[in-house]
Formats: C-alpha cells, structure tokens, sequence
C-alpha cells in the first residue's frame, strides 16, 4: 500500500531532504499545508506536490500520514489534531517547546494508537549504526566517555526564528543539543540522568537567545559524555567520540545531514577503519516509519525518544541558566 503524505508546514528541511526520501521510500505526497496562500501554492507547484491549502483538515483528509515541520511551537496542535483523525505522524525535533506539550502529544498519539515518530535523522547515519554496533559488539569494552562536536556555522537562509523567536524554540541548545542527545541514546543504548552546561552568546542570537553551548550529560550507568554546539564555529569539524575499557571510536564529519564521514576503531590492537553505510539518512528514516504503519514495527526514532532529548535538552537551558547541575526528568508513563 502506498502511504499517502500531507506535509504540515511549507519548510527548508522539506524541501532540502524530506520530499525527496518520501518519494524515494515510495511515499506519495498528497498536499502541503502553509499558513500563506501564496507560498503554499509556489511550493507545491515547485516540487509537484498536487494540493496546498491554509486548513489542517483538508490536508488530512486526503493523507494518511502527515510530516510535521512547523517551527516548533506548532507542533503540538498539529500533531493533536493529525493523531485526533487518525493520521500517523512523523513530527520534527524538537517535539515541542515544553514537556507539558510533549505529553499531550504522547497521550493523544496513544488514545489513538497511530504511529508516532521523531525526526532525529542520525538514526539513519551509517556512521552511527556502526559506532552502536561496534558497541553492542563489546568491541570498546565498557564505554566510559564520549565526545560530540556539533558546532559549525548556521547557514544564512537558516538564520529566522533560530536566533530571535524563543518562544518558537530558537537557540543550538533545542536546534542541536537534542540531536546529541539522541545521538548518545542511540549509540549508548543508555539515558542520561543529569546535566550541567554554559551558554554563550557570541553575537549571532538575539534577545538572549544562546547561540553556543557547551556541556556534560552523565548517564545512568556512569558515563559523561561532553557536547559542543554552536551557530557561529566557521571552520570547526563535527565528529562524535566514545572511549571505553578497551577502545575507542573516533567518528569524524558525522554530525550531518549528509550520508557521510568516517568511524575508526583504536583498540591495543592498532587503528582501522569501520565499514559504513553511505544510504540517505531521511530515506532510511521514512522506510523506517512505513515498515512501522504496515508492519507494527518500531519507526527508528519514537515519540518517548524525542520526549527524551527534549526533556535533556531542557535540563540544558536550565543549568545554563541557574549555573547548577539539573536532572534530565522526562517524565514519560508507561
Ligand atoms: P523553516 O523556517 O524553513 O520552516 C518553518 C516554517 O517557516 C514553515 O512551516 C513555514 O510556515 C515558514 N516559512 C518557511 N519559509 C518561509 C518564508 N520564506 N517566509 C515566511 N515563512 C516561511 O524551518 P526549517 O525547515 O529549518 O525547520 C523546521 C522544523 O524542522 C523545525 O522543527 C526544526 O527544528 C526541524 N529541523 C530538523 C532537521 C532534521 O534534520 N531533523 C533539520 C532542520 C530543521 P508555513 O507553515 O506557514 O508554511
């Protein structure tokens, strides 16, 4: 069956990526929903998308699944009302601005037993499946600390809302940190339990809205993991590190959206390269999700994970703010 999508929100991420992975995993895309006329019908009439409108629920009626990529204070009523009509969702990170909202999400998506995703692409990377492999193998030992560096430079067609709307979620720590944050879950197969952080503001955010952080998550079993992200690094490389007993591996260039970059395992045994798999990151995610509407599977990323990043990602602000160490309470029932 071909899963009929309705895109919620006329976005770059989309248009960049999105679009192309639906149809790529087979999806059809069925209309886009913008809250201009005008822009709604350029671009549907730019990437042959055959209906646009301004009314959530025309765009639902023709859908079976919506792609919701709103900035992020929207999320939460689109996803209600997509869910409350029985459509599966595929929700951008951060889920929302609040754990509060997160939660409604989450009920309304369980009342209504539709599939209910996040949109943290790395899942999808082939250099993070094989650093999690590689992990699960035993092949570092018992992972100790891990390293992310996810600063670069915001791209200026991306320098809106990030930087002036915090009540749309603006700043690195909700636009980047949660992506570390699921980065970790995933390769870690663990949770984060507590954080500690400083923000900066080196010019590009404004109205204090952070544009550089840096930080430590310790998780449940132990480990401290250390994460930069900022909109203002030029030339910095972004790579994710965990070290164990026994090893460690060195991912170079794989914080992206691009299918690319580099894993190296050290061990006493030398250094050598980990294969790794060069599919699109999104094209991976969609036939993920697919899988998951025909088949009960689970989507790579669900909703309880982006409550996850969201939750730690909000610890972030918090101990930036205060200067104290804060717990990462997702609050998530079972
Ligand atoms: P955009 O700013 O491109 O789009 C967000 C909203 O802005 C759109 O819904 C649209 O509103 C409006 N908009 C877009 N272009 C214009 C314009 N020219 N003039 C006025 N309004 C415009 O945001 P992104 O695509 O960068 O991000 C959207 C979401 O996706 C966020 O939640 C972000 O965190 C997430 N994201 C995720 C990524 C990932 O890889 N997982 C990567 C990048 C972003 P309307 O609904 O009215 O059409």
């Amino acid at each position: 069956m071909t899963i009929r999508w309705g895109l919620i929100g006329a976005s770059t991420i989309a248009r960049e990526w999105v679009i192309d992975a639906i149809r790529a995993a087979g999806g059809e895309i069925t209309g886009v929903m913008s809250t201009s006329a005008e822009r709604g019908r350029a671009y549907a009439a730019e990437h042959g998308i055959p209906q646009s409108t301004t009314d959530i629920d025309e765009l639902l009626s023709g859908a079976d699944a919506v792609y919701i990529s709103t900035t992020n204070e929207l999320h939460r009523d689109q996803a209600i009302a997509a869910v409350r009509a029985g459509k599966h969702v595929l929700c951008e990170k951060p889920l929302a601005t609040s754990l509060a909202d997160a939660h409604a999400m989450a009920d309304a998506a369980r009342e209504a037993g539709v599939v209910f995703a996040t949109n943290h692409h790395l899942r999808g990377a082939g250099t993070h499946n094989a650093i999690r492999e590689a992990i699960a193998a035993g092949l570092i030992g018992k992972p100790l600390a891990a390293r992310v560096f996810h600063a670069g430079l915001l791209p200026a067609h991306l320098q809106g809302w990030r930087l002036d709307k915090p009540e749309a979620g603006a700043g690195a720590v909700l636009d980047l940190t949660v992506h570390d944050t699921d980065a970790l879950r995933f390769v870690l197969g663990d949770n984060p339990a507590e954080v500690t952080a400083f923000a900066q503001h080196a010019g590009m955010g404004k109205a204090g809205v952070e544009d550089g952080v840096m930080g430590v998550i310790r998780f449940e079993n132990g480990l401290i993991a250390q994460f930069h992200d900022a909109f203002t690094t030029k030339y910095a490389e972004t790579g994710l590190e965990v070290h164990g007993t026994e090893g460690s591996l060195v991912g170079r260039n794989v914080m992206t959206q691009r299918p690319v970059g580099t894993v190296t395992l050290r061990t006493a045994e030398g250094e050598r390269p980990l294969q790794v798999s060069d599919r699109n990151l999104y094209v991976n995610a969609i036939e993920a999700f697919h899988r998951a509407i025909a088949e009960g599977t689970r989507p790579l990323c669900t909703l309880e994970d982006g409550i996850w990043s969201l939750a730690t990602g909000l610890a972030v602000l918090d101990a930036a703010r205060t200067g104290r160490t804060h717990k990462v309470e997702p609050g998530i029932r079972a």
